[in-house]
């Protein structure tokens, strides 16, 4: 088992070296963050030894548990929350993670930025879109680029939550073994960032958390900035 963990993260780490070079994108702007949810703390702390620094849970009350399991954790490893979040845990978010890939309401972002301000803290945060238009995915519905400019009233909102700092986008696109579909939906992600960022000067749109276990090839051809690798490298979950 530890050597399997071991092998398949040096192998994604290989193949990101080989697509970037592919895609002509510099390594360094590829973060690999590993999917640890419903993973137990052992074979967490095998993809740790194997030289894994970012970290992707959903469950951050699974989060806390297993953090409190290890005796020694790197002081550069960084916890980033990925899954959807109900706003009553987000002090939980705020107390346990670097960053948050999924901001996906209005109404997240003012709890957050409260309790943010209270603790005198402030949150990296990436804006989560569905551009597939799948009723089981969240994020803001930007399936239909005709309508984009009807989310720019909540996206101001956003925005002048003053502790959060967002520093891009998110996307779970709709499962497909096909590269060129996959390419369309991330594509399409980067194209709403480009649309942001013109509407909002102020803003530094720069990271790209897009592509998991069975599509980041094309995530990277995209633009990705940060790819969310789980099965590939840890095996399937529990439960
Ligand atoms: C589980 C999960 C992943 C990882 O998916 P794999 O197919 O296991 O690589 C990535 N992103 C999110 C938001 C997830 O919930």
């Amino acid at each position: 088992m530890e050597l399997s963990i071991d092998k398949n993260y040096k192998k994604v780490m290989e193949n990101i070296d080989s697509y970037c070079q592919l895609y002509n994108r510099e390594r360094e702007s590829v973060k690999l963050i590993v999917v640890t949810k419903s993973q137990p703390s052992e074979k967490i702390e095998q993809v740790i030894s194997a030289g894994a620094r970012y970290l992707g849970e959903n469950y951050p009350e699974e989060t806390r548990e297993k953090k409190n399991e290890f005796v020694y954790l790197p002081e550069d490893l960084e916890w980033h929350m990925i899954g959807h979040l109900q706003s009553r845990k987000s002090q939980l978010v705020i107390n346990e993670f670097t960053m948050m890939h999924s901001l996906d309401s209005v109404k997240l972002a003012k709890r957050l930025d409260h309790q943010l301000s209270n603790v005198g803290k402030k949150l990296p945060v990436l804006l989560q879109f569905n551009v597939g238009g799948e009723d089981s995915k969240y994020g803001w519905d930007a399936s239909d680029k005709n309508n984009w400019s009807s989310l720019m009233d909540e996206m101001v909102e956003v925005i002048n939550c003053s502790n959060l700092n967002v520093q891009g986008l998110m996307t779970m696109p709709p499962f497909t073994t096909k590269e060129t579909e996959s390419r369309i939906y991330f594509r399409k992600l980067r194209d709403l960032g480009d649309y942001l960022q013109s509407k909002f000067p102020e803003l530094s749109i720069c990271e790209y958390s897009m592509g998991t276990s069975h599509d980041f090839k094309m995530a990277i051809a995209e633009g990705a900035t940060m790819i969310r690798i789980g099965t590939a490298i840890m095996g399937s979950r529990e439960k």
